[in-house]
């Protein structure tokens, strides 16, 4: 089959039982027909289920349907988005080497960079996206991973993918893309030469806020060298995880239209109101890299940030005057969320390290839902007069 939709929702690992829905694996092992077959499934001569911290049909499913959507050959799944970005920096990188990272980032991926992968002599330079130009200049002889998430989380920064696969390829650096925010629905970075792609599929990917789970996907050759590191250290995601999440890709390309259409609205509809400094989202003309955004994302997500007159207390009153908006987070749910990110995704980061990413007190980042988009204008809207 072709077509993303289609794809999406027929991909399907089969057992013998005729189950027209997938069949839930809930079991720990797999048993062999033999001593020989347990001998060899164990050297790699045959393929097949051995342990669910090695595989598992749940989250073989997954895997086959996101690698089908993002045209990546092979992937592995974990537990939660962080340990997918953690298993995919620790299994290809050692004491000594050093990472080129996008400067807007997770909040945790900041940390694992700035805190964790330090103490095991992994290094890290953020790089300003608005100075690509310079960016060979922040590498160093060490230098062998480039770290990259756009749209960013919440700067909403998009970063040129074309640029990032040639840059990556002429300096021998492998590139990891966080595809997070858009889905493989809006963007494919391995379309333009990321060697790994990463996701916390908690977000778009399950899309109601249910489960957390993560993603790694890429050429079959990098993916065996990640695969030795999370089969022996454990980041497995669980069966159920794997079945829900499965399912949810069925019906990712729907939701995500759906949740670009009225994120598109909600920024047309607020850009330029009285209340607000600033409303970014990428598809706004408005946005500094708007060009961008059209050339290499099908539609523009459904995160948009808006900059409330009034910093950090107007803010959170907007923010307790919301009567359906929830305040939670997490993204990319079919409810929409409010976060405060200087306040609590970013807290971590100081108040220097924020400013440089551009998370000012008075941000607030909307993930926009799949309710009415009038009544998410509406809630939107009496919050900010409320607020005043
Ligand atoms: C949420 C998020 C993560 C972390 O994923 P978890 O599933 O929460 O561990 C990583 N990157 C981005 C861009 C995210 O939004």
């Amino acid at each position: 089959m072709s077509h993303f939709e289609t794809d999406a929702i027929r991909i399907q690992q089969r057992s013998n039982q005729r189950e027209h829905s997938s069949a839930l694996y809930l079991s720990s092992s797999f048993v062999f027909e033999s001593a020989e077959e347990a001998r060899a499934m164990f050297a790699e001569e045959i393929q097949g289920n051995i342990y669910s911290r090695y595989s598992n049909p749940n989250s073989s499913d997954l895997i086959d349907k996101v690698c089908r959507a993002e045209g990546t050959e092979d992937g592995i799944a974990t537990a939660s988005g962080m340990a997918a970005m953690f298993g995919s920096i620790a299994s290809l990188l050692q004491q000594g080497d050093h990472i080129l990272a996008s400067r807007s980032l997770f909040g945790s991926t900041h940390q694992l960079l700035t805190r964790v992968f330090p103490k095991w002599g992994i290094t890290s330079t953020y790089g300003d996206i608005s100075d690509y130009q310079n960016w060979d200049k922040l590498l160093q002889p060490n230098t062998k991973m480039l770290f990259l998430e756009t749209p960013s989380n919440p700067g909403l920064e998009i970063i040129d993918l074309e640029w990032a696969g040639k840059f990556a390829a002429a300096h021998g650096l492998i590139l990891v893309v966080d595809n997070c925010f858009a889905t493989p629905y809006l963007q494919q970075p391995a379309h333009w030469g990321a060697h790994l792609v990463t996701h916390s599929a908690t977000k778009y990917i399950d899309g109601q806020g249910r489960v957390l789970g993560g993603l790694i996907l890429g050429k079959k050759e990098l993916i065996d060298e990640v695969r030795f590191f999370t089969r022996h250290t454990g980041p497995s995601l669980s069966p159920f995880n794997a079945w829900i999440l499965s399912k949810s890709m069925e019906t990712l390309a729907v939701r995500m239209d759906r949740h670009c259409e009225n994120a598109e609205k909600v920024a047309r509809y607020f850009e330029g109101c009285p209340h607000l400094d600033r409303v970014s989202y990428p598809f706004l003309p408005s946005h500094q890299q708007h060009d961008l955004a059209i050339k290499q994302m099908k539609a523009g997500g459904g995160i948009l940030t808006l900059t409330v007159k009034g910093g950090l207390q107007r803010a959170q009153r907007f923010i307790d005057k919301l009567q359906m908006i929830s305040i939670t987070p997490n993204l990319g749910d079919s409810r929409s969320i409010v976060t405060h990110p200087a306040s609590t995704t970013h807290s971590k980061l100081s108040a220097e390290e924020r400013q440089k990413v551009g998370i000012t007190d008075g941000l607030i980042r909307l993930s926009v839902g799949l309710e009415h988009y009038e009544d998410i204008l509406q809630d939107v809207e009496r919050s900010l007069e409320q607020s005043k």
